[in-house]
């Protein structure tokens, strides 16, 4: 096993999964609680957000370190790259949060939306991997524990649609299914040529920052006060941030 785990492009794999395979996590607060409020779903996409803030942070100041145009030009790329992906599929203005009134196509709209969403965050997990294996691994984990939050509101809304807990489940890993092969081809790619690094490390941090704002933040403020959502946002971007500052 420890032979296998000496495979970069496995480590890379292994993490990957775990982060994805962390979304059927979310389905245990309905398990033990039932429905869930609508205050709870806005902090649990405050939560998802703040810790996507500190995982961009560090990709930032950790990974990024002087390439400072590469990094720019790429992090417009991801920006561009979110906003385009969602103008295509035409789920700019959809609400990601509806739980009733909905029609037909909305629950592959919002299966849609969360596959894009976990594509950009396999580019950040293969960038982070690329930095080197710890920064990659505590990436893949902030985004592992992120997972739980997403997967518990994506869970809820199939839940308001008639799926049943466990399929509910299912499909939250599902959605996040292509974060592994994204994260395995950005290593790749990035290990093939590491001046391609810098321009990985700005994609992610660009487009984790419009998903921030784009997708959880606005839905976020329809479910909770303001206030509690902005401390909610930066205390779990501060946990990532100083979690990592007191790692090796
Ligand atoms: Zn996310």
């Amino acid at each position: 096993m420890s032979a296998l785990m000496s495979d970069p492009t496995l480590v890379v794999l292994v993490w990957a999964s775990l982060a994805a395979f962390a979304a059927g996590l979310g389905v245990v607060p309905r398990l033990v609680r039932g429905s869930l409020s609508r205050g709870a779903l806005g902090w649990a996409n405050a939560l998802a957000a703040g810790l996507m803030l500190g995982v961009a942070y560090l990709l930032l100041t950790d990974g990024l370190g002087e390439a400072y145009w590469a990094g720019s030009a790429g992090a417009a790329v991801g920006v561009g790259a979110v906003i385009l992906i969602r103008r295509l599929l035409g789920t700019a203005e959809l609400d990601l949060n509806a739980l009733r009134h909905a029609g037909p196509e909305y629950g592959y709209q919002v299966m849609l939306v969360n596959t894009v969403h976990a594509a950009f965050e396999g580019v950040a997990i293969g960038a982070a991997m690329s930095v080197s294996t710890p920064f990659g691994i505590s990436t893949a984990l902030a985004l592992a524990i992120h997972n739980v939050p997403e997967g518990m509101v994506l869970t809820e809304i199939l839940h308001g649609r008639g799926v049943r807990t466990l399929h509910a489940a299912t499909l939250a890993v599902a959605a996040n299914l292509n974060q592994v092969l994204v994260a395995v081809v950005t290593f790749a790619l990035v290990s093939a040529a590491p001046a391609a690094q810098p321009w990985a490390l700005g994609i992610a941090v660009g487009s984790l920052l419009q998903l921030v704002l784009a997708e959880l933040l606005p839905e976020s403020y329809h479910q909770a006060g303001h206030t509690s959502i902005a401390l909610v946002a930066l205390l779990a971007m501060g946990m990532v941030v100083g979690l990592a500052g007191v790692g090796p």
